[in-house]
């Protein structure tokens, strides 16, 4: 006998989705459910599709019935390729085809000390449910596509609203990321006005924020930054004081709003850069990269970002080409979109540049130190000076001298450097 749906309003508004229709997910759905354990489709995919019934996303997360180990074991003889990522927590991972699957068994909560929440295995998908966060998350679907909302979360996605499952302040004091979860789906999906029981618990629990992991932190902050309301939400992040745990100072987020609006594709560390930048010392952009954990690469992309004097977009050609040559193509044209929001350009300058310098590729300066080696200079800091004085006049003159020109110019210095200190010991 088919499940029916619990919750009131039963339909099936999933049914004709296509990753619940998929030759890979009907496999995987049989597998489960061979011994008569029932498996659901949780969280993001069910959320999105009901906004958006042709959306096909390709990393899907499944709730199972049937305890860890026997579905590493059946699924594994049945000849998928399955990952033991998280079994003490009742996950493992399944690639079947092009699709990712996050088969979690159920779990209910004993008992909770912040995230370490102690939790058992359970056959009951209303538990499960439960110890979501919020009620838009907390929906599950079956095999044909019936929806079970036991908190009516999918009226609150279509109101835009961002609503937890339970008291918000005890759902905050289990695990304090939600806070910053709560302002990531409302910068998403949120329209005004927020939920105030859910803001005001998150204003009174805002220091608990100082005691997660700076991992946990940057992943809620890269989705909030990307999501279209970031705005909204971090204007909100402002007013509950939660801001001021995640970022050095106040964010300027007037100046994020017109990065979104002149260069909506900038990535999440541009957006994060223009809500700090000139209001921090390279001091606190240190502490503020290690805060989030940002990889060596991003780390130093924040820095440059943050401290790189802006390019002029009305500099004619040739100037933004050194900048180029300079900086590197893609920390140029993020700093252009940084210039064009600071100077109050507008859009069609900003296309017009990048337009403009697309086809440009930086050329290769001819010489090397080899070339002073081999003429007899001695390595040093007046080697890293000479080559240095040659790029310069290579790049002034357009990138135009040729190997044969910058080694004649390099002579050129050399003699006069060496009338210069004949005079010297003369004089
Ligand atoms: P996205 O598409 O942005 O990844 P998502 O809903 O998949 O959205 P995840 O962070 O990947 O978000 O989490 C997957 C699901 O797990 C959520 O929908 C939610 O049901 C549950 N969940 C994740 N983190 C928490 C948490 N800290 N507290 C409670 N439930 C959580
Ligand atoms: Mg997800």
């Amino acid at each position: 006998m088919s499940p029916k749906p619990t919750c009131a309003g039963a339909e099936r508004p999933l049914a004709g989705a296509r990753w619940l229709r998929a030759p890979e997910s009907r496999a995987l759905l049989d597998a489960l459910e061979a011994e008569g354990k029932k498996a659901r489709f949780v969280g993001g995919c069910v959320r999105d599709t009901l906004l958006d019934p042709e959306l096909d996303p390709e990393d899907l997360d499944l709730a199972t019935q049937e305890r860890p180990e026997r579905v590493l074991e059946r699924l594994g003889s049945l000849g998928f390729h399955v990952i033991p990522t998280g079994l003490k927590h009742g996950t493992v991972t399944v690639i079947v085809g092009r699709r990712r699957f996050e088969v979690t068994t159920l779990r209910r909560d004993v008992a909770c000390f912040g995230r370490h929440a102690e939790v058992e295995f359970s056959d009951d998908f209303e538990e499960d449910a439960a110890r979501r966060d919020f009620t838009i998350n907390a929906m599950s679907c079956d095999r044909e596509g019936y929806l079970f909302d036991y908190f009516g979360g999918k009226q609150d996605l279509f109101e835009g609203k961002i609503r937890f499952v339970g008291d918000p302040e005890q759902r905050i004091r289990e695990d304090f990321l939600r806070i910053l979860r709560f302002f990531r789906f409302y910068a998403r999906f949120g329209r005004s006005p927020p939920d105030p029981g859910a803001l005001a618990a998150c204003r009174a629990l805002a220091f608990g924020l100082d005691r997660l992991s700076g991992e946990r932190i940057r992943g809620e902050l890269e989705r909030l930054l990307r999501a279209p309301g970031a705005v909204a939400a971090l204007r909100l992040m402002r007013e509950t004081e939660v801001a001021a745990r995640i970022f050095p100072i106040a964010p300027d987020w007037e100046r994020l709003q017109e990065l979104l609006r002149l260069a909506p594709e900038a990535d999440w560390l541009v957006r994060l850069a223009v809500l700090v930048r000139g209001r921090i010392d390279e001091t606190r952009a240190r502490a503020l990269a290690l805060r989030l954990r940002l990889s060596n690469r991003e780390r130093e992309r924040l820095l440059a970002l943050l401290a790189v004097d802006l390019p002029d977009p009305r500099a004619p050609r040739a100037v933004h080409e050194r900048w180029i040559y300079r900086l590197g193509r893609a920390l140029w044209a993020d700093l252009l979109r940084i210039a064009v929001v600071e100077q109050a350009e507008d859009r069609a300058l900003l296309e017009a540049r990048l337009n403009e310098l697309e086809g440009f590729t930086p050329p290769v300066f001819p010489l090397s130190g080899k070339d002073l080696l081999a003429r007899g200079v001695p390595s040093g800091p007046r080697l890293g000076r000479l080559l240095e004085a040659v790029r310069s006049w290579w790049e002034a003159e357009g990138f135009r001298p040729d190997r044969a020109a910058c080694l004649a110019r390099l002579e050129a210095l050399l003699k006069a450097e060496d009338a210069a200190a004949q005079r010297q010991a003369k004089g």
